[in-house]
């Protein structure tokens, strides 16, 4: 690894106006991304501003918003009391993004901003990747890609967002507050990615030296019913290869709110609208479910090693629904 200066920050304001101010810095919390990217060569930041130590931890609750502190780790957030009740697929999506461990070191504010898996970003011996240098191409389009995206992707960048947390987070409007030199500003999440385009290495709104302080979490009605589905080739440790974060609101047989996203398909946590207003006002019904499946994952984008997930998707949001209305219908 190259060397690397460590500064521990004392204060936010004093550690955003460092790395705003230097091209070269970078912020270090849980590092659970950051230091296996130094380690492989792939970020090589000059500074290291360490904000642990910073006031940004914590779970308040006001009224039906969750304001959960950037420096929460996902073990905590998941510990908390008001997320088993209130928000019991976030609660599985934390579970079962990380093992414990992990879960120990990464924060809320990392776990939005981790890089992707894509195997040919994380190895800088692989010259075409758009994402780690504009113009030089995608290894993935004609290579292994397997663990790559369909929804938002194009013929420059193919690569999945693998945060599970974030989907039912994209489901329930969390809204991200951030602290720049210029003050604080606040952007939902669900506008907070950007898809490649001709722009892989553009991944967020962040400017640089911005930080995410906390993330605002509206709570399911009490009376919701959610779940999240995660499908993968082995049962731990591992990514998703499609999953699906869906809460439903039932009133008698017909659906009277829905909220859905998907995830291990989109180059971000993927919301899906369109599914959401085929469910609104439906039957809770197989043919509905089957449906909405088919909006959701509309015009995909594929490669060779990733045509499969069409289907899975669409199987994998089917069953979700099925186990949130309470069941085969
Ligand atoms: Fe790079 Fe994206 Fe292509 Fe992977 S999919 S090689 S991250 S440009």
């Amino acid at each position: 690894m190259r060397e690397f200066e460590y500064v521990r920050a004392g204060e936010v304001d004093q550690a955003v106006a460092t790395v705003t101010a230097d091209p070269a810095a970078s912020y270090l919390a849980g590092g659970t991304t950051q230091i296996d990217l130094m380690k492989d060569g792939v970020l090589e930041p000059d500074r290291l501003i360490d904000i642990t130590r910073l006031p940004l931890g914590g779970i308040h609750r006001d009224g039906d918003v969750l304001r959960v502190g950037a420096l929460t780790t996902m073990e905590e957030l998941a510990a908390d009391p008001t997320v088993a009740e209130r928000l019991p697929f976030l609660r599985e999506a934390l579970l079962l993004g990380a093992s414990v461990q992990l879960r120990n070191m990464a924060t809320i504010g990392g776990n939005l901003l981790q890089r992707t898996r894509c195997r040919y970003f994380r190895d800088p011996t692989v010259p075409a990747c758009n994402k780690r240098r504009r113009g030089s191409g995608c290894a993935a389009l004609r290579g292994a890609a397997r663990m790559h995206a369909i929804l938002g992707a194009s013929e420059h960048c193919v690569a999945l967002h693998a945060s599970d947390m974030a989907v039912p987070l994209v489901a329930l409007d969390a809204v991200v507050h951030l602290r720049g030199t210029g003050g604080e500003r606040s952007v939902p999440l669900t506008g907070f990615y950007r898809v490649p385009g001709d722009t892989p290495d553009v991944e967020n709104v962040l400017a640089h030296g911005e930080l995410i302080t906390s993330v605002d979490v509206p709570l399911l009605a009490p009376d919701a019913r959610s779940t999240y589905l995660k499908i993968r080739d082995r049962v731990s440790y591992e990514f998703a290869l499609t999953s699906a974060a869906v809460a439903l609101r039932l009133d008698g047989g017909l659906i009277g709110e829905a909220r859905v996203a998907l995830g291990g398909v989109g180059t971000i946590p993927w919301r899906a609208p369109e599914a959401e207003r085929v469910l609104r006002g439906a039957p809770a019904s197989l043919e509905v479910f089957t449906a909405a499946a088919e909006a959701a994952v509309w015009d995909p984008f594929t490669v060779e090693g990733t045509a499969f997930k069409v289907e899975l998707a669409k199987r994998t949001l089917v069953r979700a629904l099925r186990t949130a209305a309470g069941g085969a219908r």
